[in-house]
């Protein structure tokens, strides 16, 4: 089907990504998944590139587009050639909204232009060793001090993906304790400098899937943070929080779907070459049958991707569109990827395969930004149930 959602602008840049991802990412990926994380000048060559500054005002040195629908088309083009960008999604599509929506003048000045040069990478730390889904039994703590100047932060958090190499992490912490009418409330950002002292980063998680993106465990033993580091408001997190979810697993879906039509193009390009009992794969009706099912599904995921897209956009997409938008595309590329794999029989296990790291990789998909039995409480809870 035609899509609408992009137009020429987005097209010209996913040529740039394409040309850029075949020169500078593909010959060096399988290395990167190997040592467990992408080159920190990596990280340079994409804010050289503009990729870091597109959302960001061109006060601070972006370009000052609004718009999601290029973050869109890298994830397209990192699952059209089976890699991926290291932590860099969180970095420009999980932490930045947090800093241009909640960060005050002087925090953007002081941030901004090294965010978009790749100069300072960030990451953001909610999950913790005993809480994930239910954020509000974060245990972390950020106490004021007596004179007013800092907080001082303990705790541990886990899971935190581009953790390892974080300059800065929007770290959620309790600075007031939990109250039996609202367990939510009294949840702060804190942009923890990473090189403060009693912050430590933990053990590099070794991974099923995203092989080449740096996921760690983080510990804080009274570590000084600023007030001047404070984002938003004290005890306002969870509200933050609730307000970018949505745009958070609306990136999830797009990957969900991405990476199901990239695997529906690895199984066609497979089964036309590979020969069984005198014949091309692709001729057995199975083959055809299965595909075509593949190709149905990926149609269903492109249309629910691209409305959501079009609400985000146009500020309109809701906690439960989002989550009912990502329920729908990982369960159903989980599906998908995992017919794909079968068409390339033993070859589809083997990791030098793409198919092999997009059954990896899109795993996680159901689990992080929120399960998809989370999903499924939200999306039930909007239809009153
Ligand atoms: C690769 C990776 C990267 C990640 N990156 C980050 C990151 O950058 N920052 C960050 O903060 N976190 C990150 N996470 C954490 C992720 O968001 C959590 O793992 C996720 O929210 C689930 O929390 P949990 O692991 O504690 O599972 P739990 O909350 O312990 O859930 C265990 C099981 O219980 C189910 N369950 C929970 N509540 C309910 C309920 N009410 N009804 C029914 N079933 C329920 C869950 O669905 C799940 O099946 C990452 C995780 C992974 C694996």
């Amino acid at each position: 089907m035609r899509r609408t959602v992009f137009n020429e602008d987005h097209e010209a840049f996913r040529q740039t990504i394409r040309d850029f991802i075949a020169a500078e990412v593909v010959p060096y990926y399988p290395e990167w998944a190997e040592q467990g994380y992408v080159p920190r000048e990596f990280y340079k060559k994409l804010g050289e590139l503009g990729v870091f500054g597109i959302e960001v005002p061109e006060e601070y040195g972006g370009a000052g587009e609004t718009s999601f629908k290029f973050n869109a088309v890298i994830t397209e083009e990192c699952a059209r050639a089976g890699v991926g960008f290291g932590g860099s999604s969180v970095h420009t599509a999980l932490c930045l909204p947090y800093i241009l929506k909640y960060g005050n003048e002087e925090q953007k000045k002081r941030w901004l232009p090294d965010f978009v040069s790749g100069e300072l990478m960030t990451a953001i730390a909610m999950t913790e060793p005993g809480t994930g889904s239910d954020l509000a039994g974060m245990k972390t703590t950020a106490k004021l001090s007596e004179d007013g100047t800092h907080y001082v932060l303990n705790g541990a958090k886990t899971f935190i993906t581009g953790g390892v190499q974080a300059d800065r992490v929007i770290v959620c912490a309790r600075t007031a304790p939990p109250t039996p009418e609202d367990r939510r409330g009294g949840i702060s950002l804190l942009v923890v400098d990473t090189r403060s002292e009693g912050y430590a980063v933990g053990r590099k998680l070794d991974k099923l899937g995203l092989r080449a993106s740096d996921t760690a465990e983080l510990s804080f033993t009274d570590v000084k943070v600023p007030v001047a580091d404070l984002l938003g408001e004290e005890g306002k997190a969870f509200s933050y929080l609730g307000q970018n979810l949505p745009q958070e697993r609306l990136g999830i879906a797009l990957g969900a779907y991405a990476m199901s039509a990239a695997a529906v193009n690895f199984a066609y390009e497979y089964v036309k070459e590979r020969t069984v009992f005198g014949k091309e794969v692709a001729s057995f009706q199975n083959t055809k049958f299965v595909l075509a099912d593949c190709r149905a599904d990926v149609d269903a995921m492109q249309a629910v991707v691209d409305r959501a897209l079009e609400a985000l956009d146009a500020g309109e997409l809701t906690p439960a569109d989002a989550a009912s938008a990502k329920l729908f595309t990982t369960e159903l590329a989980a599906k998908v990827i995992d017919k794909c794999l079968q068409l390339h029989g033993g070859y589809g296990y083997m990791l030098e395969y793409p198919i092999a790291n997009l059954y990896a990789d899109t795993r996680v998909s159901r689990i992080y930004g929120g399960t998809s039995e989370v999903m499924r409480s939200i999306v039930a809870k909007s239809m009153g149930l």
